[in-house]
């Protein structure tokens, strides 16, 4: 491989971790600053309860004093009520006695009020203190990680910088500035060739290039995604070995309820992955984008069974593994989940081998029909 890819390769690991620290770095003070602020709300809940409990003992205290002057004016009545030289005078008097008394008694009432309140008011101080208390000791405990947390970064920083600026002296200038140009829109400059496609946008490559890549002998990008292209032998490997080596490749049932094909050209589409699902009386058809997975136009459904109901979709084609739920399938959406999108792209390849090596063997017929006698 050539030794600017090596580079790459490494310097990508190492933009990947100062980028990784740069953001925990940033994102420490946003996680004090949350519980700062939910610190001020439980303040601010404690500085009104106590202001409350303020309140009403200055409340209390006023009632109390309108009670002394109401008694102290009772009195003051009495006293007179032993001059009074007419009846109606002393009637009046006792009138004004007991309007006091009335008075105090609403007085004392307002009091007992507050009394009872206060039980709730000093549950609602403790409250707070004790929340605030927590939170206190909380946000000491997030700030001392956190300053912690920052040095040790701060350190890995310094010292991921000085592999990358030792690494960036070791890649051709223009790859350099390419990478770098890609990775800031895209969040990273490389990206492996597995299974003949870019890993990072999984459009497919064109043979020629996928080639050129597994040679390794120039530096190579993504038509689509721009990244500088690499390829991983073991990771292939795996992949080769799974596919067509150690595992026969399992036979599609004939008469399963659900059925993938491969569609070579579909009008208006070209390369194809069609879905269908028989129901209890109608079928439906979905179909995919080969490359992207994308679901392109609607579901369509017709009376039978799809064999019966789609006769001119089956021409062509060849028959997949996959079988999902309908509601699995609706819940993707408008595009096929990528590990879905992997294995029917692999089925299909290994569906291609399979047929390539049988009519090596001249026997399609024994090999397709699956006969037990034959395997
Ligand atoms: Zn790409």
């Amino acid at each position: 491989m050539l030794s600017d890819l090596q580079n790459l390769m490494e310097l990508q690991v190492a933009d990947k971790e100062i980028l990784r620290l740069r953001e925990e770095v940033a994102a420490l003070p946003k996680r004090v600053a949350v519980i700062e602020e939910k610190l001020a709300a439980t303040k601010a809940k404690l500085e009104k309860a106590k202001a409350a409990a303020k309140a009403d003992e200055a409340s209390r205290k006023k009632y109390e004093s309108t009670i002394q002057d109401l008694q102290s004016k009772i009195s003051k009545y009495r006293d007179q009520s032993l001059d009074v030289k007419t009846n109606e005078q002393y009637k009046a008097l006792m009138h004004e006695i007991q309007f006091a008394e009335q008075d105090i008694r609403a007085n004392e009432d307002k009091i007992l009020d507050l009394m009872v309140n206060a039980e709730a008011r000093d549950k609602d101080v403790k409250a707070a203190e004790a929340e605030l208390k927590a939170e206190t000791a909380e946000i000491e405990k997030e700030k001392a990680e956190a300053r912690e947390r920052t040095a040790e970064d701060e350190k890995q920083l310094a010292e991921w910088g000085g592999k990358r600026d030792k690494l960036r002296t070791g890649v051709d200038p223009d790859t350099l500035r390419h990478y770098e140009r890609v990775m800031k829109f895209r969040g990273s400059g490389l990206s492996e060739v597995r299974d003949q496609k870019c890993m990072a946008c999984r459009v497919m490559l064109r043979p020629q290039t996928y080639n050129d890549v597994r040679a390794g002998n120039r530096i190579i990008e993504c038509e689509s995604c721009q990244r500088i292209l690499y390829f991983n032998p073991e990771n292939e490997a795996t992949i080769e070995r799974t596919n067509y080596t150690t595992t026969r490749r399992a036979r599609p049932k004939l008469d399963s309820q659900q059925a993938w094909f491969y569609h070579p050209a579909y009008p208006e589409i070209g390369e194809a992955f069609l879905a269908f699902v028989n129901g209890s009386t109608n079928s439906t058809r979905r179909v995919y984008e080969l490359h992207t997975g994308r679901q392109l136009g609607d579901i369509v459904e017709r009376e039978g069974s799809f064999r019966l109901a789609f006769p001119e979709d089956l021409n062509g084609v060849i028959r997949l593994n996959g079988n999902w739920d309908e509601e699995e399938i609706d819940g993707w959406g408008a595009e096929l989940p990528m590990v879905v999108l992997d294995a029917l792209t692999s089925d299909l390849a290994a569906a291609r081998a399979e047929s390539r090596h049988s009519s090596h063997a001249a026997a399609p017929e024994a090999a397709s029909t699956g006969h037990p006698a034959a395997s």
